[in-house]
């Protein structure tokens, strides 16, 4: 079976020297070098025969060989074109991976088109495939990635990453604390989260400044099926985390200023049993839901309209 090389500091601080280049900080290029971690992040990704997975941030193809390995194909994209070049040259030995040398995102509210365009194309290769992210992300992308993938036309089952510590505690925030916030609602709402290892700056080269930890996210269709309209959802999440620190009533009254009147906001409100003192931070994933509900059926009675919009973006 075909393999990559064992990609430890000294190997790859030499393949760097050969070609007389540096790791470009500008791309988050800090490259997991403990074996067992890769290992790691590999075996928690679940991967089988059937699978198509996404990796962002190919590097020098450690993890790439590793998901290849397992998985029906690899998808991966890598930005800089000098580690695309170092990278195909250690990967020639597969032939399921299809690597792209771009940015992996459009903008930061949209992936590039060709990724998804290649991943639509591998997974109507064969019945049954399923489509997967694992990845040692960019750490100053892994948001936009993150957020992106679960709002796509072609939503991971799976999401394995390796991302900074203070994200992931984001991710599995629970009401009431200081990291809990819109990511923690909108991700926890449609997907399980879980913390696989929390990883000091020494098992990466160069040390990045911070703590990372691998993450593994499940997403389910089944409950984003519940929502009648995810991307209102998504924009009202956003604007009542919007000012963090006002009761949740003047943040309402705020974002749906040109839509619905203080009384209307209110009425909403106080049908949930939320109080004058009432703040976003403690409303767990499911009030949440259903205040948005409640917000929405509101705005189509006041407006008339059956798919209101949010006027109030942040
Ligand atoms: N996969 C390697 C590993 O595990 O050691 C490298 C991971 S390193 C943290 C992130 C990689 O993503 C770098 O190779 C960097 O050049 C690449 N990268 C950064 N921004 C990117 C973007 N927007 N699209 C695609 N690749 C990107």
């Amino acid at each position: 079976m075909a393999k990559v090389n064992r990609q430890t500091v000294s190997y790859l601080s030499r393949r760097f020297e050969e070609v007389g280049l540096n790791p470009n900080k500008r791309h988050g290029q800090n490259f997991l070098i403990d074996l067992n971690l890769l290992n790691l992040l590999a075996k928690s990704a679940q991967l089988d025969s059937n699978d198509v997975v996404l990796e962002i941030g190919t590097g020098m193809g450690s993890l790439t060989g590793l998901f290849a390995e397992q998985a029906a194909q690899v998808i991966t994209v890598e930005i800089d074109e000098y580690l695309y070049q170092m990278a195909s040259e250690e990967l020639e030995v597969f032939d399921n991976i299809q690597m792209l040398k771009q940015d992996a995102l459009k903008n930061k509210n949209q992936f590039a088109p060709e990724v998804i365009a290649a991943i639509k194309h591998h997974m109507q290769v064969e019945d049954g495939r399923v489509f997967k992210l694992a990845a040692n992300l960019p750490y100053n992308v892994a948001t936009p990635i993150i957020s992106n993938l679960l709002r796509s036309e072609i939503v991971p089952k799976t999401m394995t990453v390796t991302i900074q510590k203070e994200l992931a505690d984001r991710l599995v925030a629970a009401p009431g604390s200081k990291d809990y916030g819109a990511l923690s609602i909108w991700v926890q709402s449609i997907c399980d989260v879980e913390i696989v290892r929390i990883m000091s700056p020494k098992v990466f080269w160069p040390r990045p400044k911070v703590d990372s930890a691998i993450i593994h996210i499940e997403h389910f269709p089944e409950r984003r099926e519940q929502f009648e309209d995810l991307d209102f959802f998504y924009a009202f999440v956003r604007a009542m985390f919007f000012h963090r620190r006002k009761f949740m009533r003047s943040v309402a009254v705020s974002a749906f200023k040109d839509q619905l009147t203080k009384t209307d906001v209110d009425q909403v409100l106080s049908e949930l049993g939320h109080g004058a003192d009432a703040r976003t931070e403690q409303l767990d994933v499911k009030q949440m839901q259903l205040l948005c509900n409640a917000f929405r059926q509101k705005l189509v009675k006041v407006t008339g309209e059956r798919n209101p919009k949010l006027a109030n973006q942040s």
